[in-house]
């Protein structure tokens, strides 16, 4: 399949919730594709473009072995015809997210935390290049230029009558793409999955200058990147039960819990047009169930 079509989604379904008396509504963002589901279908669009238009025939890029990016890179490249490569960081393990990269095609290379840092430098790149015969590379989590231009067009599933947004921070390329494309009536309300304030200056580098109404909250990581606590477990489990939409713990739970937790608060009105934006990850789930032994739905 061409590039431009397996990127172009013609829809994204918006689905209408009830949770502790708010009534809002879900950009179902991880309906689009599974596994290359999300914001990373978005963050890898322009990517790839270029990758195809430049005559590249194979794609390369790095992450954790749970990693959404992963994922998403190697069900892309199949799809478009392209070898994929995944380097891994850390010991060689199997988990089902590995797994879904490998039936994808992905060829993975695991390298030791150490070398995994100089994932940017010059030459550890051009080794890279060398090595696996001129792959288009990808930076990890996948937040560069092309992916802001990419995750902008989240922009256009969204109708105008919202004015409250939601979505997760983890590289802050998924809300720079919605603030730069948002009308100025509508505000942007980020959720770190992140511990620290510095994902603040982290965002706003990111967005255009002149963007306002938009914040992002820091209040809701349980402990940081992929920690969490049975409190969030539960809400995720709950909030199963009271809508049927699958959260992950790492990312959407996080936010949709943030969202609870700031209409508790009275910071948000029942008159607000919520959308919060599902950015995906369920493919995560089954190897994080595996893990701790809980029973989280992924689909
Ligand atoms: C990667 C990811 C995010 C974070 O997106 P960034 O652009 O890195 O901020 C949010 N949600 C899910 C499900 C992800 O996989």
């Amino acid at each position: 399949m061409s590039v431009k079509k397996f990127f172009t989604p013609d829809h994204v379904p918006i689905q209408r919730v009830q949770f502790a008396g708010l009534i809002f509504d879900i950009l179902r963002l991880d309906k689009i594709h599974e596994g290359a589901s999300g914001n990373k279908f978005f963050k890898l669009k322009y990517n790839f473009l270029e990758a195809e238009k430049k005559g590249f025939k194979k794609i390369l890029t790095f992450g954790g072995a749970f990693s959404n990016h992963i994922a998403a890179t190697a069900i892309s490249a199949k799809a478009c015809g392209f070898q994929s490569i995944g380097i891994i960081r850390g010991e060689k393990v199997n988990n089902p997210t590995l797994e879904l990269a490998i039936k994808n095609g992905m060829q993975l290379h695991f390298i030791d935390r150490e070398d995994y840092r100089n994932k940017d430098q010059k030459d550890f790149l051009n080794d890279l290049k060398n090595k696996y015969d001129n792959p288009f590379i990808i930076p990890e989590g996948g937040t560069n230029e092309k992916a802001i231009a990419g995750t902008s067009e989240i922009h256009e599933f969204i109708p105008d009558h919202y004015n409250l947004i939601t979505a997760c921070f983890g590289t802050g390329g998924t809300l720079a793409g919605l603030i730069n494309a948002k009308a100025s009536h509508q505000k942007i309300l980020g959720f770190s999955v992140l511990k620290g304030d510095w994902v603040k200056d982290e965002l706003r580098n990111l967005v255009d200058q002149e963007k306002e109404n938009w914040e992002l909250s820091i209040l809701y990581h349980f402990g940081g990147y992929a920690k969490w606590k049975q409190e969030l477990i539960d809400f995720i489990i709950e909030f199963y039960e009271k809508t049927a939409v699958p959260l992950d713990p790492v990312y959407t739970g996080k936010m949709m819990f943030g969202l609870m937790m700031e209409w508790k608060k009275d910071n948000i009105s029942s008159d607000d047009h919520i959308l919060a934006v599902h950015s995906g990850g369920l493919q995560g789930i089954e190897g994080f169930n595996k893990r701790f032994g809980f029973d989280l739905v992924n689909k």
